[in-house]
């Protein structure tokens, strides 16, 4: 394989898909890609986006696979449940997950991912919207601090494609109970998906300043458009930030190792080098912060 300059540091990648199927293609994948950990987000993808991922199956079962192939030392694991069942049966659908977070957390488990349909999809029988800070979820984020769970969240969507919300809810709506939610819960760590789905760096950095208690992983558009501003954001919460790529394993194909190389870490490598951070900050968010939070302290940078 040819490796250019930009091969020269690890990657710990904050935001990843990847199940079951094919689970030794994939590690031998991201070791190629210079990948030396991450963040797993498994699950169940709505009705919404049915055909986007495959991840239906049992949880307990993956969890064990990874145990069984030493994977724990390398990624931390998400679980990631159907959101839109909160809205359809609530009070079920929190003692499933409240029971399942235990089980979970016992065989390995180190987060749970909240998703978009509360807030964009997800409506009670009376139709009203399913939101994250509804107090009917209290429970779920109790056990989620008992058990010292991390919380991934992704709400709303950057401002382009955000048209196909069908709960009635402006961003603005969303992102105000997501924000009544962090502020409710300082005792959780949560990592922010996506940049938060803030259209600028600015409203990034509003998020990030007014939530100490929150990580966040990158989207690209982090690290494209005005450098020097981009670069200013990066290096004041340097110690905060994950890449994250989103590459999406299905489990009806095997991983394209050309494809992760090529089309998303190369890339990313890429972007970090050219926004000219440095050299601490740059190893930070590349793989020192994902080391740090998720598998013990590091050697001094
Ligand atoms: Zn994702």
């Amino acid at each position: 394989m040819t490796r250019d300059n930009h091969w020269s540091f690890p990657l710990f990648d904050g935001h990843m898909h990847y199940c079951q199927p094919f689970l030794d293609e994939a590690m031998a994948s991201y070791s190629e890609c210079g990948v030396i950990g991450g963040i797993n987000l498994w699950g169940a993808a709505s009705a919404q986006y049915k055909g986007m991922y495959f991840f239906n199956g049992d949880y307990a079962q993956f969890l064990k696979a990874c145990r069984d192939k030493g994977l724990f030392y390398r990624f931390a694991q998400f679980y990631w449940p159907d959101w839109m069942g909160f809205g359809l049966d609530p009070s079920g659908f929190v003692s499933r997950l409240c029971d399942d977070l235990c089980r979970y957390a016992e065989l390995g488990a180190t987060g749970l991912k909240v998703w978009k349909d509360l807030g964009m999809f997800s409506r009670f029988a009376n139709s009203t919207p399913a939101v994250v800070d509804d107090e009917r979820l209290e429970r779920v984020w109790q056990t989620v601090a008992k058990l010292g769970l991390w919380i991934a969240v992704h709400q709303a969507d950057p401002g382009r494609s955000f048209a196909s919300a069908t709960t009635g809810l402006t961003k603005q709506q969303i992102f105000a109970a997501r924000d009544r939610w962090l502020a409710a819960h300082k005792n959780i760590r949560f990592i922010i998906c996506h940049s938060g789905n803030h259209d600028t760096p600015e409203e990034f950095d509003r998020l990030l300043s007014t939530f100490p208690h929150v990580q966040a992983d990158l989207r690209p558009w982090q690290t494209t458009g005005d450098l020097q501003a981009i670069r200013a954001l990066l290096e004041k919460h340097a110690d905060r930030l994950y890449i994250g790529p989103d590459l999406a394993m299905s489990e009806n194909k095997q991983p394209d190792r050309a494809w992760s190389i090529e089309c998303v870490y190369r890339p990313w490598r890429r972007r970090l080098i050219e926004t000219g951070l440095s050299p601490q900050t740059l190893e930070k968010i590349a793989w020192r912060n994902g080391v740090r939070d998720f598998f013990g302290p590091t050697p001094a940078a």
